[in-house]
């Protein structure tokens, strides 16, 4: 797939360069969308304990002059995060309690989720672990041979997930040490990516990044996280296609969002846009009931009537599942 765009973007900036230079300051990110700081309800208070980041690739997506963009309400800090919402805390999906050991989800049947870094490329202001220490649970190098050991020892998982943070923003030698570990255990059949670099920094997905894939015979599959379609620029259509072309499967979920998402015109829009793509739309998820993103919330009388809205005008394929997250629940609890 060597035509494909990422043979100019070598002559660019690499994925790391455009890592290392997202923004991280409101004011900077404003200016670049042409839009008055001074107008707008942005909170520096609220990055206090997590910081705006945006890659410039995410923020090109944006609509210039447009305050209620529906990309930038995703990651401006604004002041109704520090508004306090009933129900709202810092652990919502019972994380903390459920890690194995070290680094290692195992609450679902036959999956076991590992969480390889804390940190992410982009901070999206409704997510979950925003107040949450992840980088506690990461995984270090001695942490990850335990994981690995923990998972050889469990004869009934069948599936690796890999998450994070986003894993993505491991090094390619990072992830082939672990999928080379990962390809000798007979018991795992396949092997999942939880990430949206492929969609926030489209970059990553190289032909080292396929190559190192290629590293592992195990089933392989991607879960990006889109949330509007606006969120497809064209270097997103070329990872997706360079995707699809090696054989990888790709699903999308997305969070429900009020102010993002909270539309049947606009969830259609990102369905039948990823469709075209060979992306298939597996979850639509309700937020998770973390301090700081009560103003996100979409409820779930208004999410079901959504998707059934979007059932009408859909095939059945192109309509995510609806789900929520339980803690302590068995699987995510679907809705509809
Ligand atoms: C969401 C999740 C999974 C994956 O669930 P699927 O329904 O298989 O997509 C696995 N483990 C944990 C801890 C999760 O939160
Ligand atoms: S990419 Fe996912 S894990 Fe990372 S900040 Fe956004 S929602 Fe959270």
């Amino acid at each position: 797939m060597s035509e494909l765009p990422n043979e100019n973007l070598s002559i660019t900036k690499n994925w790391q360069q455009q890592l290392a230079g997202a923004f991280s300051n409101i004011e900077d990110l404003c200016r670049y969308l042409s839009l008055s700081y001074k107008d707008l309800p942005v909170s520096v208070a609220a990055t206090k304990n997590f910081p705006l980041r945006v890659p410039l690739s995410f923020a090109d997506c944006m609509e210039k002059g447009n305050p209620d963009d529906p990309l930038l309400r995703q990651v401006l800090p604004i002041n109704d995060e520090l508004t306090n919402y009933p129900g709202f805390n810092n652990d919502p999906v019972g994380d903390l309690a459920s890690a194995a050991i070290t680094g290692v989800l195992h609450k679902y049947h036959g999956r076991v989720l590992l969480i390889n870094t804390g940190s992410c490329a982009i901070n999206c202001r409704y997510c979950f672990r925003r107040n949450f220490p992840y980088a506690d649970l990461q995984l270090s190098k001695q942490a990850e041979t335990e994981a690995i050991r923990y998972i050889q020892d469990h004869l009934d998982i069948s599936e690796v997930i890999l998450s994070g943070g986003d894993p993505l923003l491991l090094s390619d030698e990072r992830l082939s040490k672990l999928l080379q570990q990962l390809n000798t255990i007979e018991h795992i059949k396949r092997i999942r990516i939880h990430s949206r670099l492929p969609i926030v920094l489209p970059a990553r997905i190289n032909l080292e990044f396929i190559n190192t894939l290629k590293l592992c015979t195990k089933t392989m599959i991607l879960v990006v996280h889109c949330n509007h379609a606006n969120e497809i620029s064209t270097e997103v259509s070329s990872a997706f296609l360079q995707l699809k072309a090696n054989g990888i499967s790709v699903f999308n979920q997305s969070v429900l969002l009020q102010g993002v998402n909270d539309n049947a015109a606009v969830l259609c829009d990102l369905s039948e846009k990823l469709f075209s793509h060979g992306v298939i739309p597996y979850y639509l998820h309700l937020l998770d009931k973390a301090t700081g993103t009560g103003h996100f919330e979409v409820t779930e009388s208004t999410a079901t009537a959504l998707i059934a809205e979007m059932q009408v005008l859909l095939p059945g394929y192109l309509v995510p599942k609806l789900v929520k997250e339980m803690a302590g629940g068995t699987s995510k609890q679907a809705l509809f």
